[in-house]
């Protein structure tokens, strides 16, 4: 397991105006631009700000209290602390400019909409008091403006994009860990407005639901390059042909370290190329994380992707309203194993297979006609790894909105899905034990095991082939 290199503490007080390090999607010592940065600059405060502006759903914040608890323990082990705020970004930064006489601001970029507005606002205003605002390249392979066309347009197609990507060589190798950095200390007056992580109340109160995502997950760095080194060591070899399968552990699981920055894309990149294997498996890891940077830049190129349809003429699909249907999906009591298990995988670990999530949300916007903004929404909430572009990004693309989507038509039934990814029926045995007695040949369509289907388990809740030809009907009349 990879240690955190461990930093000098300089002892005497800073006698040069501060640095604040803006903590935002970046929660990590190593490859970090922005720190280094800052860390170079002279003495450092390192600031996290949570702000309602940019609200997180139950499993996000769940992450986050680990997150920034890890965080501001390695910052502790370096001699500083993570400093930690709450509510509006521009008030609270404005303020403790002035309480703290820093003399720059020092960030990451994020690409959503909100985000960008928000970063832009705040240096215009650091600016006009004359101080410094620097922003650093975000959490990707290469800045979105980057890889363009020959005509300098955004790609609107994955396959060309990732061979222009390919084409540019390696992303910039990553940075260490500043080696020395001084902490600036906290005024007293900012003392009080300071948080403590548990002040923020990110931590389910009423019921602990979140008991099957700590027996999953540790948040954090060090847990990140931990999981990281696994799978460069052990499961990258046989990830082109293992990665489809459900009950195999055989994806690397960095998508939440990914989301909150525990890990940068350019670690993982140069973690896989330095095993030199450079074949099928290392050749399909890394395009999966091309995939997460597409994802990336279509939010920065389309900033309504999270809200609206790519292609326009599904802004006229007659989606259905069914909150019944909806409820049965979310729960995971659809009467489809395949689906029902992805659902309470999702539920109990905060994460969900990537081939079981296109299933589950091809049925949703597909057999339950059910608009895709509805299926995202619960994926906000409920995955530990919810990203602003990835999680719309995928919805639009299974249910043929987006711009290099799967047809409408291509409709997954679960029935062969589960067969053909799940044939001995082991992942759904695990998350759907009502009905882990049956047969193989039941164990994908208990509704056909007549006398031995097990009570308890619901019937289907749509006809397969009555919702396919009801939702080929509603596409054609786009
Ligand atoms: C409907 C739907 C919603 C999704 N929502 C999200 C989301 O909110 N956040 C998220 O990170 N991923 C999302 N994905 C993509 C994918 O399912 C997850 O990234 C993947 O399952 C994470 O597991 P892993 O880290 O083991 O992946 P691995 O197979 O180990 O892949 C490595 C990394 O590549 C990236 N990646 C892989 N597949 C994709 C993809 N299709 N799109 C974008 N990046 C990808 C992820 O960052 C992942 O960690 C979604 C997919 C679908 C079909």
């Amino acid at each position: 397991m990879m240690t955190l290199p461990a930093h000098r503490k300089t002892v005497t007080l800073p006698d040069r105006a501060p640095t604040i390090m803006w903590f935002r999607d970046d929660l990590r010592l190593m490859d970090n631009p922005a720190l280094c940065d800052a860390a170079a600059r002279g003495p450092v405060i390192c600031l996290y700000i949570h702000d309602p502006a940019f609200p997180l759903g139950g499993a996000e914040k769940w992450w986050l209290h680990g997150a920034l608890t890890a965080l501001d323990h390695d910052l502790g082990a370096c001699g500083g602390r993570l400093w930690i705020m709450a509510g509006d970004s521009r008030e609270n930064l404005s303020w403790l400019v002035g309480q703290t006489g820093a003399e720059a601001v020092v960030w990451n970029r994020r690409y959503g909409p909100h985000a960008r507005q928000v970063d832009a606002d705040i240096k215009a205003a650091l600016k006009a008091r004359g101080i410094d605002a620097c922003s650093h390249p975000g959490n990707m392979l290469h800045e979105p403006w980057q890889v363009r066309t020959k005509q300098g347009t955004p790609f609107r197609v994955f396959t060309p994009w990732w061979r222009a990507v390919q084409a540019m060589g390696a992303p910039l190798p990553p940075l260490p860990a500043p080696v020395r950095t001084t902490f600036a200390p906290v005024p007293p007056a900012v003392a009080d407005r300071l948080v403590a992580v548990p002040d923020l109340a990110l931590l389910p109160v009423r019921t602990d639901w979140a008991g099957g995502l700590r027996g999953q997950w540790q948040p954090g760095e060090a847990a990140a390059h931990a999981r990281l080194d696994s799978f460069v060591a052990e499961q990258v070899h046989g990830y082109a042909t293992r990665r489809e399968l459900p009950a195999q552990p055989a994806t690397s699981g960095l998508s939440p370290y990914l989301r909150f920055g525990h890990v940068s894309a350019r670690q993982i990149w140069h973690a896989v190329d330095a095993t030199g294997q450079g074949d099928q498996d290392t050749a399909c890891f890394l395009s999966e994380v091309g995939w997460r940077d597409f994802a990336q830049s279509t939010l920065f190129d389309f900033p309504d992707l999270g809200t609206t349809n790519l292609r326009s003429e599904f802004n006229s699909m007659p989606w259905r309203h069914d909150p019944a249907a909806l409820r049965a999906w979310q729960a995971g009591k659809t009467g489809y194993p395949i689906i029902d298990a992805g659902m309470r995988e999702l539920w109990h670990t905060g994460w969900m297979h990537n081939r079981v999530r296109m299933i589950v949300a091809s049925f949703l916007t597909k057999h339950l006609l059910t608009d895709w903004r509805a299926g995202a929404a619960w994926f906000a909430d409920t995955l530990v790894d919810a990203d602003a572009a990835s999680n719309p990004f995928n919805w639009q693309w299974v249910a043929g909105c987006g711009l290099d989507a799967a047809p409408y038509f291509r409709i997954f039934n679960p029935v062969s899905q589960g067969e053909k990814f799940d044939p001995a029926g082991e992942y759904v045995r695990k998350w759907v034990p009502e009905i882990a007695r049956l047969p193989d040949k039941y164990i994908h369509a208990p509704w056909k095991a007549g006398s031995v289907a097990p009570a308890g388990y619901p019937p289907p809740i749509v006809d397969l082939a009555g919702g396919r030809a009801r939702a080929l009907a509603a596409w054609k009349s786009l």
